[in-house]
């Protein structure tokens, strides 16, 4: 039995001669398997060079996409929840924020940012589903109403991009005021005339597509996004009947007139551009 052994004791591989890669230079896509470089990646939007697949980013990634040389000003960036439940589940709720907001550097699961988009100063608020599966809690609701209010006093579009589980549990009925509260102040929008676009991306679903996504002038999304409220699973069981193929995917949900559009991430800056130029009602001064 001897080849369980080692012939010959102390065998180390060198660190040139080893396989593995050292972290942050490659990424692996999730559909293709393929392994991508990641500053290629970078480069293509991080758009599967493969596949075309569509790989999770966060703000920080949309915000250096979307804006002119990256630039931005963060709105409210300070806000952080507090614990009104006092909740526990595994562990507390403050020690899961202390613990998220470590491992992620971010203050919440959204966060609002001004600046230009080929010339033209338009807010962005956007998920990262890295924060507690970018769940909405009081801050989110905060934060859109204050990047609303930001839209109001300087006259510049919204586009809020979602990638989210939904309303956030530890905070329990106070998360679900969100809902309300920000359609509300999307009303204001609506009535200043201000365009507001949403962008929803994989995973969009629960309170966030059953309020405040679906409210756009227009509703967009990425290519393959899941779209629904209830997951597939949860609806199966439900109804007792198998799902259609295709299920709650950005095409499907196009079909069946729940999105005005699908834009793959390459074209997002240039069509969100000529969409808010199109839509945008240019301010008339008394
Ligand atoms: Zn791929």
């Amino acid at each position: 039995m001897s080849w369980f052994k080692r012939s010959k004791e102390n065998i180390n591989t060198r660190t040139e001669e080893k396989n593995n890669t050292p972290d942050g230079l490659w990424e692996k896509c999730p559909n293709c398997k393929k392994t991508l470089q990641s500053k290629q990646l970078r480069k293509n939007a991080y758009v599967c060079m493969n596949c075309e697949h569509h790989l999770r980013i966060g703000s920080e990634e949309y915000f250096e996409l979307l804006f002119d040389e990256a630039e931005y000003d963060e709105i409210a960036g300070n806000l952080i929840s507090g614990d009104p439940l006092e909740f526990v589940d595994t562990k507390r709720y403050p020690d899961r924020l202390r613990d998220t907001m470590k491992k992620t550097g971010l203050n919440d699961a959204i966060r609002a940012a001004v600046g230009n988009i080929n010339g033209f100063s338009t807010v962005v608020c956007a998920m990262d589903f890295s924060f507690i599966g970018g769940s909405m809690g009081s801050v989110m609701g905060e934060k859109i109403c204050r990047a609303i209010d930001y839209c109001l006093e300087n006259h510049y579009p919204l586009l809020i991009i979602s990638r989210t589980g939904g309303a956030r549990m530890m905070e329990g009925a106070l998360s679900l005021m969100q809902m309300a509260k920000i359609s509300a102040k999307l009303t204001l929008l609506a009535k200043a005339r201000i365009p507001y676009i949403s962008l929803l991306t994989d995973p969009t679903t629960g309170g966030v597509t059953a309020s405040f996504a679906m409210l756009g002038d227009l509703n967009i999304s990425e290519p393959g996004a899941l779209i629904g409220f209830a997951g597939p699973r949860v609806i199966k069981e439900t109804i007792g009947r198998d799902l259609p193929e295709g299920f709650q995917q950005a095409d499907f949900v196009q079909e069946h007139g729940f999105l005005d559009f699908i834009v793959n991430r390459k074209e997002l800056k240039d069509r969100l551009y000529k969409t808010f130029r199109l839509l945008m009602v240019t301010k008339v001064e008394a």
